[in-house]
Formats: structure tokens, sequence, C-alpha cells
């Protein structure tokens, strides 16, 4: 069994992007920049939005975030992010999900102008991709089949069973997978909870991807001898043997599951490296495309 080592491989990608960064920045004049929308006091948007400015620095871009009140109204938020559209100094815009409930999250995004939204959101982007054109892939599946590609996993032909049909994650990624040509070619399963027998299903799958925010819930009779297996859960769990009290575990059983697979993403350290850096990527992509947009 063999590790798919998430950090590993963000670091590696990192090297290309500051590479990139860096001839963009002279030819321009300028950092590329993404703009993050924070709505409200949630500690963990928060906590997403500091790691993704972070990142930002750590490849030479620069991030600009705007701290919005939970009690902005739907017309409030609409004109902020239309008004970063408008802004030439910045290359791509993020708000940060969840918004408080009194918003509606759909019409925000739609407000995203495609060409900055760099989460891929957007449903001209999500339809882009899915017919294959040129488009923003949102940040985990295009993260995900990254790091298949990066281990020389092959894809074509192969039995995909995905679990989780969220619009961020396994309905794009189960477009993403099935796709002809390189990177595509999988036979996709798309499983969710109203699914019959999930373990018969699973057990089948030469690429298991879990997307369900059920912690331990993929146990080692669940998964084919010699799987791939990629764990997108993150679920918190007590530990009273941790300073926080808690400790983050994945969907995927790994103790049980890891012996039965030849790959297997750990968590943390997995898929969740993978998409900051797909943020990233798409953010560089966004600063190329300023001068050709894509829509
Ligand atoms: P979600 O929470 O929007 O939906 C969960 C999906 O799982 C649904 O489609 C549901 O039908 C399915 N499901 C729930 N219980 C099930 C069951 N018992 N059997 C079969 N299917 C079941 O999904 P999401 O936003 O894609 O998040 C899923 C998990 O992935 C969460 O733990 C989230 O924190 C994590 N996540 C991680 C990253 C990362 O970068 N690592 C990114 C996004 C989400």
């Amino acid at each position: 069994m063999k590790i798919l080592d998430g950090t590993w491989v963000a670091e590696a990608l990192k090297k290309d992007i500051v590479r990139d960064v860096d001839r963009w920045s002279r030819e321009f004049g300028r950092k590329p920049r993404m703009a993050a929308i924070v709505v409200g006091d949630d500690p963990a948007s928060h906590s997403y939005v500091k790691s993704k400015e972070k990142d930002c620095r750590q490849v030479g871009m620069e991030s600009i975030l705007y701290k919005l009140s939970s009690t902005i109204s739907q017309e409030g938020l609409i004109e902020c992010v239309k008004s970063i559209n408008e802004d030439a100094g910045v290359d791509g815009l993020i708000v940060q999900l969840p918004l408080p409930e009194h918003l509606n999250e759909q019409e925000v995004i739609e407000a995203i102008d495609p060409n900055k939204d760099v989460d891929g959101f957007h449903p001209i982007n999500m339809g882009r991709m899915m017919i294959g054109l040129p488009s923003f892939v949102a940040a985990t599946p295009a993260g995900i089949v990254d790091l298949l590609d990066y281990y020389h996993i092959p894809l074509q032909g192969k039995e995909c069973v995905i679990i989780g049909r969220s619009n961020i994650v396994g309905k794009p990624l189960a477009n993403l997978l099935s796709r002809k040509g390189y990177r595509g070619d999988c036979t996709v399963t798309l499983c969710h909870s109203r699914t019959v027998d999930l373990p018969e299903v699973t057990r089948r799958a030469d690429i298991l991807i879990a997307a369900i925010g059920q912690p331990l819930l993929i146990k080692a009779d669940w998964v084919k001898e010699g799987a791939v297996v990629v764990d997108v859960g993150i679920n918190r769990v007590e530990d009273n043997r941790t300073k926080t009290g808690y400790k983050l575990v994945g969907d995927v059983d790994f103790d049980e599951v890891a012996p039965r697979c030849s790959y297997i993403t750990p968590v943390p350290g997995g898929v969740g490296p993978m998409t900051r850096v797909s943020l990233l990527k798409n953010t560089m992509q966004a600063a190329k495309l300023r001068d050709m947009p894509l829509f």
C-alpha cells in the first residue's frame, strides 16, 4: 500500500506556480491577486480564509480580504461582489461558504464574474466543465484529478465509485472522471444517501472516492483488494488525548482499509492540501486570462 501524499504533491505543484507568478508579475508590473469575501464571524470560515491568504503569500500572490457583517443584506453582498468584479486589480474572487441563513448563496455565486470565479462554482463554469470547454474547475475535484495524475494512477476504463453528490465535490468529480480522454475515461458510479446496498457498489470500485462527511463510514469489507481509495471527508471527532479535545478523521476507516489498498489518501494531508493548491492554480489561470477572458 502506498500513501497518496497530498501535502508533498501540493508543495511540488506550488514550485511551478511560484515560477508562473514571478513571470506574470514581471510582465504585468503587479502580482496576481485573489479577493475573498467572508460574511459573519464563523471561526471555521475565518480560519479557511486565513489559510487561503497564507497560501497566496507563499507563492508570491496578493490577497485582499473583505470582512462583512453577519447582518449584511443580500443586496449589500451582491453590491460588494459586483464592485470586485469591476476592480481591474483583482484577478480571482471567492465568497467563503456557507453564508448566514438569511442570504441566498446561489444568487451570490451567480453574481460573480465567471472570469474571476476561481472556486468554479458559477453555473457557467460548471456547465462548460461538463461539456469539456475551458473553464475554472472546482478546487477539490481538480485537486483529486491532479493527485491521481501525479502518481500515474491509470484511469482509462477503470470502475470509479464516488460517494456524495454535492455540487462542489461529487457531481463535478463524476463529470471530470467520465470525460473523454486523458485524465478521464473512467466508468463512474455516483452514490448518495439513497443508494441501496452501498458496500455492494463500493466493492466493485477500482477507484473509490468518499465525499460524505460521515466519520470512518467506509470499512475494509466495502473495498476491493488493490483499490485506490481517496478520502475527501473531513470530520471532527472527540479525542481527549489531543490539546484541542478533538481530531480530524476522514470518511474512510484508514487503519482497517489501508492494508487492502494499492493507494490511499490520509486525512489530514491528502485531498485538503490539493484543494488549496488548486485554488492557487485557478487564481493564476484567472490572471493569465485577463487579456483574453473565457466569456
Ligand atoms: P455535502 O455535505 O454537501 O453532502 C454529503 C453527500 O454525502 C450527499 O450527497 C449525501 O447524499 C451523501 N451521503 C450522506 N450520508 C450518506 C450515507 N450514509 N451513505 C451514502 N451517501 C451519503 O458534501 P460535501 O460538501 O461534498 O462534503 C463532504 C465531506 O467532504 C465533508 O466531510 C466535507 O468537510 C469534506 N470536504 C473536504 C474537502 C477537502 O478539501 N478535503 C473539500 C470539500 C468538502
